[in-house]
């Protein structure tokens, strides 16, 4: 067969975190699905995280002619980390995250090695790995950016790193300070935001991820044009950057139960059968992705909140099952637990887009991660947000004050997993968490935008366009390409 008539074969590169790894392994079946031969290069520990969900869609696709998706595993680099710390959920300390950034850097080695051993048509790689940028440009394979970011969150960045509006702003911690240059105002409490002068290696890391995705071929994002309609054209004229709307990319899994991990809670099965149970729209979802980290004293006002609320409640307490629920359980709560009249507690990874999706979910109380907002806006469920760092607050602004589907909780303060942060009082955890589940307009819209969300994905749908635009795109660069190396061959 012809090159030229072989499948577009296009290499993805996950960055080394569940939050990142997980949509990598639905895009992957996205495209398999519409026939593109797809290859995800990670290390053993990643690899088996998604292992399932690449395992169920290769099962999927058996007889289908769509071609099988490929994991290209490659050792973890030797940095000095005990055996199997190879994920950022699993480093213990700052010595641990320079490692893992050690290593990080170190995969430009089999980056490469896969690039010159095989025909690529694109690289889909994470922003964090910035230098790939280079690396694929030294073997002629376009780069496609990935951050698996919101595109508001993704402009307010560049707003942030372009204009750093920080400088000149004053030194109140509840000082509102304006992202210049984005189609709505935007405002921030400078506590909220990432300040240049307090971490100078984030903003410099960043500044150079972004400069690597300006001179990529373009970016693919996890979103859909109905969601943030202003901020593709922002992205596309303001900013002259090629974008691709792919999402949501998780209703491309044919694994909803057991993605994302190869350890799934004991308690998934009797949390379905629990929820079962309740009246329709009657539960409050808790859960905060796979890195966030609470501190006792904000885990026992969570858990004074939802006593509080006198709201059904299912929590993920996957990230705090180790610690000691002595050190923050109130009194009365391990009752409440036991008795599983009103709450039900999943300790370890929780099926959480089954969960979102059951009928008797009617919110869902979240950092912001983006997966997770995009998977409740599918779902059809209202969120109560309670961002922490990262692009969460951009996020949680984009959920309250732009699609009108979430009640904030009032989190202020910008501080990464092993920082403390504010302990918020359970009578406004709680406050915030009735409001949003008695609230008919947040639920209506909540619905109306899973409605879209879905039809995005459709045939026809603005997703499944861009997904063919991409590929075309990929085609007609194959087609250039090959004509001047025949020209080359010739001479
Ligand atoms: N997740 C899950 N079960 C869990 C915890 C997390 O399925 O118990 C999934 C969640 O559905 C989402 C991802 O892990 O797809 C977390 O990504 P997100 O961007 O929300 O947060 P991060 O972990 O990156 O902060």
């Amino acid at each position: 067969m012809a090159v030229r008539d072989e499948p577009l074969h296009i290499l993805f590169f996950p960055f080394l975190a569940s939050g990142h790894l997980i949509p990598i392994a639905h895009m992957a079946a996205l495209f398999a699905g519409r026939g593109v031969r797809c290859t995800i290069l990670t290390t053993p520990v990643n690899a088996a995280i998604i292992r399932s969900a690449v395992d169920r869609a290769n099962d999927a696709f058996a007889g289908t002619g769509s071609p099988a998706i490929d994991i290209a595993v490659v050792p973890f680099p030797d940095v000095g980390l005990p055996p199997g710390v190879e994920n950022g959920t699993a480093l213990a300390s700052q010595d641990d995250r320079d490692k893992f950034y050690q290593a990080v850097r170190l995969l430009r080695e089999p980056f490469d090695r896969f690039l010159a051993d095989h025909r690529t048509d694109a690289v889909v790689s994470d922003s964090f790995f910035d230098w790939s940028v280079d690396a694929a440009a030294e073997r002629g394979v376009p780069r496609i950016a990935f951050l698996g970011s919101s595109m508001f969150a993704r402009a307010c960045s560049d707003s942030m790193l372009r204009h750093n509006p920080l400088e000149n702003a004053p030194d109140d911690p509840d000082a509102l300070v304006l992202l210049p240059e984005l189609p709505h105002r935007v405002e921030l409490r400078r506590s909220q935001m990432l300040d240049p002068a307090k971490r100078p290696w984030h903003w410099e890391f960043f500044k150079s991820m972004n400069a690597a995705d300006q001179r990529s071929f373009g970016e693919v994002f996890n979103s859909f044009h109905d969601l943030e309609r202003d901020y593709v054209k922002h992205f596309q004229k303001t900013l002259g950057r090629r974008v691709w709307l792919v999402g949501p990319v998780a209703l491309a899994s044919k694994d909803m139960a057991v993605r994302g991990t190869d350890v799934p809670s004991p308690d998934a099965s009797s949390c379905l059968r629990w929820l079962d149970a309740k009246p329709a729209g009657s539960v409050v979802y808790v859960s905060f992705g796979t890195l966030t980290r609470f501190a006792p004293a904000e885990l026992h006002q969570l858990a004074r909140a939802l006593d509080l609320s006198g709201l059904n409640f299912v929590w993920v307490i996957g990230a705090a099952a180790g610690q000691d629920s002595s050190e923050w359980m109130p009194e009365g709560f391990a009752y409440l637990i036991a008795s599983g009249d009103r709450g039900f507690m999943v300790r370890g990874w929780a099926p959480q887009m089954l969960i979102l999706s059951h009928p008797a979910l009617g919110g869902f109380v979240t950092h912001c991660g983006w997966n997770s907002v995009l998977e409740a806006v599918t779902a059809g469920v209202p969120m109560a947000t309670w961002p922490r760092y990262a692009d969460q607050f951009n996020n949680e602004t984009l959920v309250v004050e732009q699609l009108k589907v979430g009640v904030s909780i009032g989190a202020k303060d910008y501080a990464s997993g092993i920082e403390a942060h504010e302990v918020i009082a359970g009578e406004v955890i709680a406050e915030s968490i009735q409001r949003l589940m008695e609230s008919d307009a947040i639920q209506k819209k909540a619905k109306d935008l899973g409605l879209k969300a879905r039809s995005a994905m459709e045939k026809g749908g603005s997703s499944y366009d861009d997904v063919g635009r991409l590929m075309d795109e990929l085609a007609a660069r194959r087609s250039t390409v090959k004509v001047v190396e025949d020209i080359q061959a010739s001479c």
